[in-house]
């Protein structure tokens, strides 16, 4: 076949790099025979690399004055992404303001790679020689009748579906949501359509998964965040194939599945932060992605917790979302009762056990003698141990980061959170003592908590983490067995599931735990919460402290007492007398809003404002300074007193880039499309600056 000029036919393809797109030629042995839109292709890049992309689109405009390339190879017979996945990947890369290449590289379970289609197709092979999956072949159970409050909650939404596209669901913990959930999904299968059950990773624990496996059977796809790529290529494909799971129980990425007929999405803990992505990038929330994605099925979205988000409830007020209540626990089951204890006055009197006050340790002493179980909580952030010099004061911390190195006992090493940086702990103070010539530099470095070391460790662990909790339980009950939840405990789902079903056995009295310990779990025999320090919380440094501390208190004090007998929470704090706390205790939800929302107002903070931040990174320090600078001056023209810094963040410098953080905020009725147009400009314009050459610069929208 001859091909004329003007036949010869470009594509744009996605790469797994943070590009948009890229043009090559599409050599005349493909063209015309198909439209290529959505299929794989294997493309040649820079020098040597060979990469796997997506075609976004065919076309026949010429690019100017660029070298051109050719596809090597299409992979599918098929598009792999369909029209609705392509408009949602647009829809992210346009509002978290990023290259399409980083969209697909989340969107694409392991960009799928050929090799992991050898493997499932190996692993299908060999299911198929097994037994014959019938569908439905699970489901045992069927609905369990709701109750009247239920019912009228239940009719509430369907109600407020006819009118509006998203509802919240405000119910306490305990008042059976999950049950409505599971009628309004069974609904929505009988016509025909698929629901998105959308959980935060931590809280997607088995107890849910059977829950809905035993009424929903084979009828319902899992689909989490520890699956191999091979699992979750087998899922998206199936999801693309004629007879797609109908219901999808997934964490935050399983918004990237190809969907078909979507009718519902549930949001359940629609208040938790770890929806939103931080890194890498789109660093998008999936509950607000969730409802775009929604919108364009014409599906509709109902958002539940017990704690809703100021996001999400300033909507319900304002009408635009609907808004369903459930005050009732199932079956009446009481609220546990709170009672505070103020640290500040048992320390001055010398009551202080370590960080236990006599009311908590006589609370707790009573839940033991009646063979009644405890839960400890103590919040993870601020609180990574550490050690120090015990001559000098020095701490070691890691070299490529901004951050001091957290102890690991068990394996007496240091570890950075931030770059994983590993080292073993040192033998001596190099800030105070030269390498002693006595140690020979291949002695095992003496570990810091065993009291028979030969060698007596130069350095004192700090720190007041769950470890020093668990540490200090012997000393006060003698007999008591205790499990601890956090992550270096429980690094794995399995080791998160053993110490959850552990607890549940009763193979432990206490357990204690971070937030890992609030989520959806389901203790029958727990009688008395801990919160050991409700301070931290409160006083980070961050306009959402107080939102947050309410929602995490009260999901953690809803543990207790879930049985036939109310639970006993013991919240210790220094701030006793602190509205806040008289809300959280009080379960003052609408206070706590209040008083909290008038602060936002003021201080130009979400939801009245939308923030955004911009980040820049470089090698080096004070060319940073400068290029941060500059750009904040080249915001302020356009977005005037609406751009803050540049400030360092917290932590400066990761992995050897130093860091500088613009902020912006912006009135929630600008057209997002204009301000990103602005930025990316700016970005332009810094980036042809011969001095930026290696300047990374990068958003975060709608930061948390
Ligand atoms: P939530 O999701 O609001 O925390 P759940 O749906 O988990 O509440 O309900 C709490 C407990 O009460 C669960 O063990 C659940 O099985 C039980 N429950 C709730 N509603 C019903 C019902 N209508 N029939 C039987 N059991 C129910
Ligand atoms: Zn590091
Ligand atoms: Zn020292």
């Amino acid at each position: 076949m001859r091909s004329h000029p003007e036949s010869i036919m470009f594509a744009d393809i996605i790469l797994p790099i943070p590009f948009d797109s890229f043009t090559y030629l599409v050599p005349p042995t493909l063209q015309p025979t198909r439209d290529l839109r959505g299929c794989r292709v294997v493309v040649p890049f820079g020098k040597n690399k060979i990469y796997t992309g997506v075609v976004l689109r065919v076309h026949n405009n010429k690019p100017e004055g660029v070298e051109m390339k050719e596809i090597m190879e299409v992979l599918d017979e098929q598009p792999v992404v369909n029209e609705k996945q392509f408009a949602f990947w647009q829809w992210i890369a346009n509002y978290y303001i990023c290259p399409l290449g980083d969209v697909m590289k989340s969107g694409l379970p392991g960009a799928m790679k050929p090799k992991d289609e050898a493997a499932l197709k190996e692993s299908s092979r060999k299911r198929k020689g097994g037994k014959n999956n019938l569908f439905h072949e699970d489901a045992t159970a069927t609905l369990q009748p709701l109750t009247p409050a239920q019912q009228t909650a239940m009719g509430g939404i369907e109600a407020s579906f006819k009118t509006k596209n998203v509802t919240l669901l405000h119910g306490v913990t305990s008042s059976g949501k999950t049950e409505i959930y599971i009628h309004l999904i069974n609904n929505y299968l009988e016509k025909g359509k698929q629901v998105l059950y959308l959980l935060p990773e931590i809280a997607l624990t088995t107890q849910i998964t059977e829950r809905l496996r035993h009424v929903f059977g084979d009828r319902m796809g899992v689909y989490h965040s520890k699956f191999t790529d091979v699992q979750r290529l087998e899922i998206y494909k199936r999801q693309a194939s004629p007879t797609p799971y109908q219901l999808i129980l997934g964490v935050r990425s399983s918004i990237f599945l190809p969907f078909q007929d979507l009718g519902l999405v549930i949001i359940d803990e629609e208040h938790e932060q770890s929806y939103k992505q931080q890194e890498p990038s789109p660093r998008y929330h999936a509950r607000n992605a969730a409802i775009m994605l929604a919108h364009m099925f014409g599906a509709k979205t109902l958002l539940g917790t017990a704690t809703p988000s100021f996001e999400v409830y300033h909507l319900a007020r304002k009408e635009r979302y609907g808004y369903v209540q459930l005050t009732q626990r199932y079956k009446n089951k009481q609220l546990p009762t709170i009672e505070i204890v103020d640290t500040k006055e048992a320390k001055r009197k010398k009551l202080m056990r370590g960080l236990f006050s006599p009311r908590l340790i006589e609370a707790m002493q009573g839940a033991l003698d009646r063979h009644e179980q405890i839960i400890l909580f103590q919040n993870r952030r601020g609180f990574s141990s550490f050690i120090e010099c015990r001559q000098c004061g020095w701490t070691p911390r890691c070299p490529h980061c901004d951050v001091t190195l957290t102890l690991h006992k068990k394996t007496s090493t240091l570890t950075c959170h931030y770059c994983g940086y590993t080292t073993r702990i040192p033998t001596h103070c190099p800030h105070c003592t030269p390498s002693p010539a006595s140690l020979p530099p291949s002695l095992p470095s003496s570990p810091v908590h065993s009291g028979v070391s030969a060698v007596p460790s130069p350095f004192l662990p700090i720190g007041t983490g769950t470890e020093k909790i668990e540490d200090q339980i012997p000393q006060l009950f003698e007999n008591a067995t205790t499990l601890r939840m956090d992550l270096d405990t429980a690094k794995t789902r399995l080791q998160f599931e053993r110490i959850i079903s552990d607890f549940a056995q009763h193979k432990a009295d206490i357990l204690i735990g971070t937030q890992m310990v609030t989520k959806g779990l389901d203790f029958d025999n727990v009688s008395v919460v801990g919160i050991l320090d409700a301070d931290t919380m409160l006083n980070l440094p961050d306009f959402r402290s107080y939102e947050r501390t309410f929602q995490t208190l009260s999901q953690v004090a809803g543990r207790a007492g879930r049985n036939n007998t109310p639970g006993l929470v013991i919240l210790q704090t220094r701030s006793a007398d602190a509205d806040i706390i008289r809300q959280i205790t009080q379960g003052d939800f609408w206070q706590m809003f209040r008083t909290q929302m008038e602060e936002r107002k003021l201080f130009h903070y979400p939801p009245f404002y939308r923030l955004i931040y911009v980040y820049l990174r470089h090698r080096d320090d004070q060319l940073l300074d400068h290029l941060a600078t500059d750009m904040g001056n080249r915001l302020r023209t356009i977005f005037g007193d609406r751009v803050l810094g540049p400030d360092r963040p917290p932590v400066a410098r990761i992995q050897s880039l130093y860091i500088r953080k613009l902020m912006l905020k912006i009135e929630p009725q600008a057209s997002i499309d204009k301000v990103r147009q602005s930025l990316l400009t700016i970005q332009q314009q810094m980036q042809s600056l011969p001095v930026a050459k290696n300047l990374n610069i990068y958003y975060d929208v709608d930061p948390l």
